[in-house]
């Protein structure tokens, strides 16, 4: 719907922080966003994202800091005048007015007057491109959940703003309905090509939906990257548990190895002299029942020897728990069992070295 698309704006966050009273919510925030990209900001409850949102919609003031869109300071911009989308979690459709009408409102409110014909038309192309065209006329307290999420993202779109700003707009709604909305957004994404802050708690969602993903953590940055650079190669314990399932070792590293707790060790070209431990994901590991020639490990397989707790079978995979011999709880992920397991038995855990990552410790 070219009539409809628009471009998108580039956003600089600059030392960014926030207090309330004592409690410092948001410390030395820096970003980058480019034009047209879609960035998420992933990070447990009060770690800050909502709180980054509102200054960037101007809804709160920063302590220290500065906001650009588009190389422009936004600093003492009011929020109405800062022509971004938003779509919060508690931001209500107006309920006595009809899907059309509350569409139509943010357009009424624009100086200069837009006309009626053009207020009208604009409605409609917003609702074809949430695929709602077909209810105008309905009472927005007659919709489902996620229609109304449709009319909201609908009325935050109409006036063509360059960034959208989306504080966990699918968070209310079921898992099914909350998927396909996710694929909905990013065909929306790519149509208008507006640029998107999207605020999520779901690690799913953040790898399904991002170009960036932005790891917060206790109101500072943790760690930004593409869903894979995250996934692949997350810096910090924190990172690496919060993204996706992880297997993490204590030890040391000497000498060009990691020297594992649980006795085994593990080649390692990284040079550390930080606090580490290794990390591998589940579906990188495949379990070796019975006993285990070590003298085969060499520099590209690392083993770990565990005893297995449980076996689930979960539809496309296999995950086996197991515990090690310090008492470490580790898992697998497998696409298929070549053996029998069963609770009890000792085997190894057996990966490509390749596949180990060295992390840093997160102090708590
Ligand atoms: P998130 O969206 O990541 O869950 P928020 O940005 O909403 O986190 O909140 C970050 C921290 O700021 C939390 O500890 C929260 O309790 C606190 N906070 C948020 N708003 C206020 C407020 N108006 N007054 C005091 N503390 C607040
Ligand atoms: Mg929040």
């Amino acid at each position: 719907m070219s009539s409809v698309s628009q471009s998108g704006a580039a956003i600089r966050l600059r030392g960014l922080g926030k207090s309330y009273k004592s409690l410092q919510v948001l410390r030395d925030v820096n970003l980058d966003i480019a034009p047209g990209e879609f960035v998420t900001l992933l990070g447990p409850s009060g770690s800050g994202k909502t709180t980054t949102l509102n200054l960037i919609a101007g809804f709160l003031a920063p302590d220290h800091g500065q906001i650009f869109l588009d190389d422009k300071d936004l600093t003492a911009i009011p929020a109405y005048k800062r022509g971004i989308g938003v779509v919060f979690q508690n931001y209500a459709l107006f309920p006595h007015m009809t899907v059309a009408e509350n569409i139509a409102y943010p357009l009424q409110q624009r100086k200069p007057r837009m006309s009626r014909d053009t207020i009208s038309s604009r409605v409609a192309q917003v609702l074809k491109l949430v695929h709602m065209g077909d209810y105008a006329e309905r009472r927005t307290d007659q919709l489902s959940g996620g229609q109304q999420q449709r009319v909201a993202l609908a009325r935050a779109v109409v006036f063509e703003p360059k960034l959208l700003l989306l504080d966990e707009p699918l968070g209310a709604l079921d898992k099914r309905l909350r998927e396909s909305l996710q694929m909905e957004l990013r065909r929306i994404h790519r149509e208008l090509g507006v640029t998107i802050i999207f605020v999520t708690h779901d690690q799913d969602e953040a790898l399904t939906l991002s170009d960036r993903i932005v790891v917060f953590r206790q109101g500072s940055i943790e760690q930004i990257g593409t869903p894979e650079e995250l996934y692949d190669h997350p810096r910090t314990e924190f990172a690496a548990t919060f993204l996706g399932d992880s297997n993490i070792f204590e030890g040391t590293l000497a000498q060009g190895r990691f020297n594992c707790a649980d006795g085994h060790f593990a080649p390692i070209a990284d040079q550390a002299d930080r606090p580490i431990k290794l990390m591998v994901r589940p579906e990188k590991v495949s379990v070796v029942p019975g006993p285990f020639d070590m003298s085969a490990l060499n520099l590209t397989t690392c083993a770990v020897p565990v005893t297995i707790e449980d076996v689930v079978f979960a539809g496309a995979s296999v995950r086996v728990e197991a515990v090690t011999a310090s008492g470490l709880k580790v898992m697998a992920r497998c696409t298929g069992l070549e053996h029998a397991l069963s609770v009890g038995d000792k085997a190894h855990f057996v990966w490509a070295a390749d596949s180990s990552r060295l992390i840093d410790r997160t102090t708590p």
